[in-house]
């Protein structure tokens, strides 16, 4: 018999629980005797991960459809701005280092510069500005500009554990999002396998049409109560656990990088991000190939005197995501769908992306559940392919020798999907009809970025008669010059611009 869906529970207060109850919240205008019911279950005996600070820019879309002013997000969340990724030493190892900006290549979708930049590994150097923005540590817009907008394309670093605060608030106080506090205990199943309803220790039993799973690793619903196995890809992503630190700035007034800094090491890579407070900076490892003193080791090797007096967090976690990730009356979102190392900051960038899914597409009655379900997963398992092809891409080009380096090159460990794209851009390059479909999560530029800053060069020269727009490819890459020199004369360094406009935004 078809029901109306009318009540949500999320279970899992981290950054996935409350991203989805604002998202859901936000489009079904949760408020008493109207819209949905949604209601968030989060203990408070187990904690959240508590790492998660570099985000992608669809995070500025989220936060102005779930109403966050992005002055509330900078002064609450200690936030900075996040241009991309620089990549150091993935490639040789001697210093070498690539950009994968936000920002778009000039000219991209007219004209593809890389068959006409002085050096393939250069293409983000001559193609866009925003490499040179990041070297000079400046903000991507000037006092001139409004909220939510900017002169280069730009996501946010944030702290993890103050945005899950700052969204339970809004929730509890603008949305009408209603917060439990409980440990669930049981889940209780209907007759036909779907979750009816979920216990707390205290003995509290809660119903519901449609249950979220945010719990994290744990995954309790999708995972352990509904059974849905977990399809691990550590065969092609080695990495498995993680050394996390907080690390205060020297002075208060030191400079803030804008973009996530990943320097590889000899099984793994560092990351190290800026906030306006202090610094997350971790570990990335294979436990397979390094020791968790040796990893240690390169952290303080990497922080030197900044080292000093503290402790690492040791996380661990597993490769991979659940194989379905709606499965009955039954979503996951965040870490209990799925994680994998976190190279190119794609698992928040996922909790918008299913969260909105689910607030669009949610199923009026209990009948066109199982169709909603369907299509999900069919889109969320495209998109983990393509997330897993994206990542061993930063690591299978490699010229480091190292054997966890040499591992990822091995074909063995490459996915024929990934093997077939690179059969075919040996040959020209990343284009954006590889990517035309809507759920797409990165576009050929991304592509481009990454594969040309690791030094891949397709055979230009086989089908030259397709490049013949030489002219016109030297007046954009000048055209880049030029702006690339305005942009340093104008904008303001990124500390310096942060706290000018919070300043001025109160
Ligand atoms: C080392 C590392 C670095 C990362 N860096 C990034 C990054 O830069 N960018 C990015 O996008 N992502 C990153 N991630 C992933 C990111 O941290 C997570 O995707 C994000 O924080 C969402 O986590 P979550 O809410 O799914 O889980 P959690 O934060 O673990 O939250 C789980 C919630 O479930 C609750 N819970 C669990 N069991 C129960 C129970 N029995 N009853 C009631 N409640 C329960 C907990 O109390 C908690 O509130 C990183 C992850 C790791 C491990």
């Amino acid at each position: 018999m078809s029901e109306q869906i009318k009540k949500i529970v999320i279970v899992g207060g981290g950054t996935a629980g409350w991203l989805s109850a604002a998202v859901i919240a936000a489009q079904h205008k949760s408020a008493p005797g109207q819209g949905l019911e949604v209601l968030l279950v989060e203990s408070s005996d187990i904690p959240t991960i508590g790492v998660g600070e570099g985000t992608w820019p669809t995070m500025k879309n989220t936060m102005q459809q779930i109403g966050i002013k992005e002055s509330d997000l900078f002064s609450r969340c200690h936030a900075v701005f996040k241009q991309g990724g620089k990549f150091v030493e993935w490639v040789h190892g001697n210093g070498d280092f690539y950009y994968h900006p936000f920002t778009v290549p000039l000219g991209y979708g007219r004209l593809d510069l890389a068959p006409y930049v002085s050096n393939i590994e250069s293409y983000a150097v001559e193609s866009n500005f925003q490499h040179h923005i990041c070297e000079a540590g400046l903000a991507p817009r000037t006092m001139a500009e409004r909220e939510f907008n900017g002169q280069c394309n730009y996501a946010y670093h944030l702290d993890a554990g103050a945005f899950a605060e700052l969204l339970k608030e809004h929730c509890k106080n603008n949305l009408n999002v209603t917060q439990i506090i409980g440990t669930v205990d049981k889940v209780n199943l209907t007759e036909d396998g779907g979750i009816k309803s979920i216990q707390l220790q205290a003995g509290e039993e809660i119903a519901g049409d449609l249950f979220v799973d945010c719990t994290g690793l744990a995954s309790l619903l999708l995972g352990k109560a509904l059974g849905v196995p977990f399809k691990q890809c550590n065969d092609v992503l080695f990495n498995d656990t993680a050394l996390a630190m907080q690390v205060p700035y020297p002075d208060p007034a030191s400079p803030i990088a804008s973009h996530t800094i990943a320097t590889a090491q000899n099984a793994g890579w560092i990351w190290d991000i800026g906030l306006t407070h202090r610094r997350g900076v971790g570990h990335v490892y294979s436990s397979e190939y390094l020791s968790d003193d040796d990893a240690l080791a390169n952290l303080q090797n990497y922080l030197g005197e900044q080292a000093k007096g503290l402790e690492p967090r040791k996380i661990t976690f597993d490769s991979g995501h659940r194989e379905r990730f709606w499965h009955k009356n039954c979503v996951a979102v965040g870490m209990a769908a799925g994680f994998v190392e976190p190279l190119e900051a794609t698992a928040i960038m996922l909790v918008e992306i299913s969260a909105r899914y689910i607030a669009e597409n949610m199923p009026a009655d209990t009948d066109i559940m199982a169709i909603t379900a369907k299509r999900f997963n069919q889109q969320m398992d495209y998109r983990w392919q393509r997330i897993i092809d994206f990542l061993k891409l930063h690591y299978m080009l490699t010229k480091r020798s190292e054997p966890y380096w040499q591992a990822h090159c091995n074909p063995d460990t490459i996915p024929e999907s990934l093997q077939e794209d690179l059969a075919i851009w040996k040959t020209r390059g990343p284009v954006s009809g590889d990517f035309d479909s809507a759920i797409e999560l990165f576009p050929a530029a991304s592509y481009q970025y990454v594969l040309y800053g690791m030094g891949f060069k397709p055979d230009f020269e086989k089908r030259q008669y397709l490049y013949q727009q030489s002219e016109q490819a030297q007046q954009i890459i000048q055209r880049n010059a030029k702006l690339t020199q305005q942009m340093l004369q104008t904008l303001p360094p990124h500390r310096e611009y942060i706290e000018t406009w919070l300043s001025t935004a109160r």
